[in-house]
């Protein structure tokens, strides 16, 4: 904190999983000896760049790359790159700094990483987009590789960026390898990535309800978002015979009583992805309530809709104490995170207060790095696996992550409490390692 006041993202981050290690402690007087406490907190390396690029006017723009390689004591450096306006160091060390419980999670070999750029792609175009990623890439190539860095996508990084961003990789380094995750199928993608976090979300979801005996058949879903992580937990909710009642973007927030269907789920897909629109055009499509300048949980808040489950899928601390207080008041039973810290610590306590099943992001959202896995694992194999097999290791992995939760909060003696099992799984993993390779 003294040595770096202004990261409240980050030492948010840190304070919730730290307080929950506690248990840790007394157990492995080995970790406190080898300072793995001190030491995780601290980037094995941490990059910052110019990234300058010209845009359809002929005027030269200036933004700022990162790449925080946090922890690779279980495998190669692995995260996301986000490009938003809102992206700075605190923000891209809290998100890195999670991915090292979150990847070891996975039970795969990938250390933690994460980076991007205050770059922000909305209403920029196609050309604008590859001239600025394929700076970003002139830069990040030289710190990244298929043994040592792995980038994936995030938000503001989807398809198409991912698809500039490896096509200018691939070309400076001459190279065809799984330098980046999330590609295109047809060069060397993984049938299941794109649909893989929301996806899982649904999956952790659906298994923390069947500890109290409950499925999402008939179920009233509330998602946040409108971009990859939120489609495809609609995708799947309606799956599973739920209704989702809530989609937004960062301008507005739709409420459509009669369900978000597989159809409507589509225009999403097309409306965000393809015409890159606001999703206020739903309202107008379907005749469903929009609420300008307000996020899913203020309208249920405000308007007392009811909710059985939340998902959040679009940013972090959209959830605030309020917001939370909304949540159980509305009859919330679940919250399963598909974005990263979606929920304040206050909107956590009062989940935990009122008994609410919360799956927190590290581990319900894994599933979209664990399909990232998969794909290294298929482009070092040169091999392609079909989607029900890819599909059928996501939904292991996502029972495999549950299960670790639960059993890792048992036996520290906070049975039920997944944000304290998702901590101390993931941790005890890495610190193990640490303690193996010495003072390194
Ligand atoms: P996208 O860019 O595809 O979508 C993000 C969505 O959230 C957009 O609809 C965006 O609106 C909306 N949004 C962003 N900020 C706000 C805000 N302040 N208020 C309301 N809505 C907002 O990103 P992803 O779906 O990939 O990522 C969403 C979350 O999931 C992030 O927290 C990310 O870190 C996390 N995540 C993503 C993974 C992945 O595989 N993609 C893996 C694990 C976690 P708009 O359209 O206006 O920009």
């Amino acid at each position: 904190r003294q040595m770096d006041p202004d990261q409240k993202e980050f030492h948010q981050a840190v304070e919730e999983v730290m307080e929950t290690l506690e248990p840790t402690v007394d157990r492995h007087p080995e970790f406190v000896k080898m300072k793995i406490y001190e030491r995780l907190v601290e980037p094995e390396r941490t990059v910052i760049f110019r990234v300058p690029w010209v845009d359809d006017r002929n005027e030269v723009q200036v933004n700022r790359g990162f790449r925080v390689q946090f922890n690779n004591a279980i495998g190669p450096f692995k995260g996301g790159l986000r490009f938003h306006p809102s992206v700075n160091l605190s923000i891209i060390k809290f998100l890195g700094f999670e991915q090292i419980l979150k990847n070891s999670l996975t039970t795969l070999a990938m250390g933690g990483g994460k980076g991007g750029s205050d770059f922000d792609p909305k209403g920029k175009s196609d050309g604008e987009v590859m001239r600025f990623c394929q700076s970003f890439m002139r830069e990040l190539f030289r710190h990244i590789g298929p043994e040592t860095d792995v980038p994936a996508g995030d938000i503001g990084v989807g398809g198409r960026e991912i698809g500039y961003l490896y096509g200018y990789y691939k070309k400076i380094r001459n190279d065809h390898t799984g330098v980046l995750t999330g590609k295109g199928i047809e060069y060397g993608g993984s049938l299941i990535r794109p649909e893989a976090t929301g996806y899982g979300t649904v999956y952790f979801a659906t298994e923390m309800l069947a500890t109290r005996g409950i499925d999402l058949k008939g179920k009233r879903v509330a998602i946040s978002g409108a971009g990859n992580v939120a489609q495809f937990a609609i995708e799947k909710v309606n799956q599973m015979g739920g209704t989702v009642i809530s989609v937004c973007d960062s301008t507005s927030t739709i409420i459509d009583e009669q369900g978000i269907d597989p159809e409507k789920c589509r225009y999403i897909m097309e409306l965000k992805n393809i015409r890159r629109g606001r999703i206020s055009e739903y309202a107008d499509t379907y005749k469903a309530a929009c609420f300008e300048g307000d996020n899913v949980w203020d309208v249920i808040r405000k308007e007392g809709i009811k909710v059985d489950v939340a998902l959040p899928c679009a940013t972090q601390n959209e959830i605030d104490e309020g917001h939370a207080q909304g949540l159980v008041n509305n009859g919330c039973i679940c919250v399963a995170e598909g974005a990263n810290m979606p929920s304040s610590p206050e909107a956590i306590r009062v989940f935990q207060a009122n008994n609410l099943l919360y799956g927190p992001g590290k581990a319900s959202n894994a599933g979209g790095v664990a399909t990232s896995g998969l794909e290294m694992s298929q482009n070092s194999s040169k091999l392609s696996w079909s989607r029900d097999e890819v599909d059928g290791k996501l939904l292991n992995i996502m029972k495999g992550i549950h299960k670790s939760c639960l059993d890792a909060a048992e036996a520290y003696g906070k049975k039920g409490d997944y944000v304290t099992g998702a901590n101390i799984a993931g941790f005890v993993k890495v610190a193990k390692t640490m303690v193996a390779y010495g003072v390194v």
